[in-house]
């Protein structure tokens, strides 16, 4: 009889062969690598979804959990300006996990891929003694011509942020939405400078993303989009709803800078692309204040902002 290992991987072959293939991948699943005939310039990422880290069960469904596993590599990929093409994927499945289970898991990363015509082009799976894990590989074309990335920020320019932020714990996080259409339009119509997803929370990737281009950052309360599931958690932590939209992490909303008077451009392409956006600061200069980020409170005082947003705590099950 056939082992699990081998029917999964059976599987996998049949839905990858009736799936839509691209024309670079001369290869698929099923030989002992993938083979991929790539022109142009591309990127590449990866990110790795643990049980009792990234994800807590029963609270997240196995088909949550894929679509998690391949929705953050999404959003990196869209964080740089590209089109995310081609994955492969690891399953470590603990010994809680069951083939059915992995099929679920795979279900979910097909889900998360398939609005974008990613093509699964191979991958692994294990057992693992511990947690389960999946990680993901994902690579991107540069169909733009350029690449985004978190150091071109110059002090003038404009910041922006799609979605809304805070409280994506109390579920949000297992589905984001990758900002994939919008930031492809918005590196190909506007002057991007700088852009970075929103992973371990607003002021911390602001932080990363001022730091990298060597500004400050200055953000504004009132224009902060502070997402009802802040509200909500605010309600049972005795925190701030803005606390949590500033601190709180794994929102994977996009974070980006734009040069000065292209607010209806923005605005439109988020239009068009049925994102939310909106600017909410300014990257300011850094000689003589040494300051990396402030925020204008609502009674217009303007106060530093702790890049304080959340940081993986190995030791804490979430
Ligand atoms: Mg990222």
């Amino acid at each position: 009889m056939d082992s699990a290992e081998d029917r999964l991987l059976e599987w996998l072959a049949r839905r990858a062969g009736a799936s839509a293939a691209a024309p670079e991948l001369q290869i698929g699943i099923g030989d002992d690598a993938a083979v991929l005939a790539l022109a142009g310039r591309w990127v590449a990422t990866t990110d790795a979804v643990v049980e009792g880290v990234d994800f807590v069960r029963p609270g997240a469904s196995w088909r949550d959990v894929g679509y998690k596993a391949m929705a953050v590599n999404l959003s990196d990929v869209a964080a740089m300006g590209c089109r995310p093409r081609f994955a492969l994927d690891v399953l470590a499945l603990g010994p809680g996990a069951s083939e059915e289970d992995a099929r679920e898991i795979v279900l979910g990363i097909e889900e998360a891929a398939a609005p974008f015509g990613v093509v699964l082009a191979g991958g692994d799976i294990s057992a693992s003694p511990g947690p389960t894990m999946v990680v993901v590989v994902l690579l991107g074309e540069d169909v733009c011509g350029r690449t985004l990335t978190r150091s071109g920020a110059s002090s003038g320019d404009e910041i922006w942020a799609t979605g809304a932020f805070g409280g994506s714990i109390l579920s949000r996080h297992l589905r984001p939405a990758p900002r994939v259409d919008f930031a492809l339009a918005l590196n190909r119509r506007a002057p991007v400078t700088a852009a970075i997803d929103v992973s371990d929370g607003l002021a911390k990737d602001l932080s990363r993303l001022a730091a990298a281009s060597r500004v400050g950052a200055r953000i504004e309360e009132a224009l902060v989009p502070v997402h009802p599931d802040a509200l909500a958690l605010a309600a049972r932590t005795g925190k701030t709803p803005l606390e949590h939209a500033l601190g709180d992490g794994e929102d994977f909303e996009l974070l980006f800078v734009v040069r000065p008077g292209f607010e209806e451009l923005v605005v439109q392409i988020g239009r068009e692309t049925s994102t939310p956006v909106r600017r909410i600061g300014l990257a300011t200069d850094t000689a003589g204040t040494g300051a990396g980020l402030s925020i204008v409170c609502m009674d217009g005082n303007v106060e530093p902002l702790s890049p304080a947003g959340y940081s993986h705590d190995w030791t804490r099950s979430r």
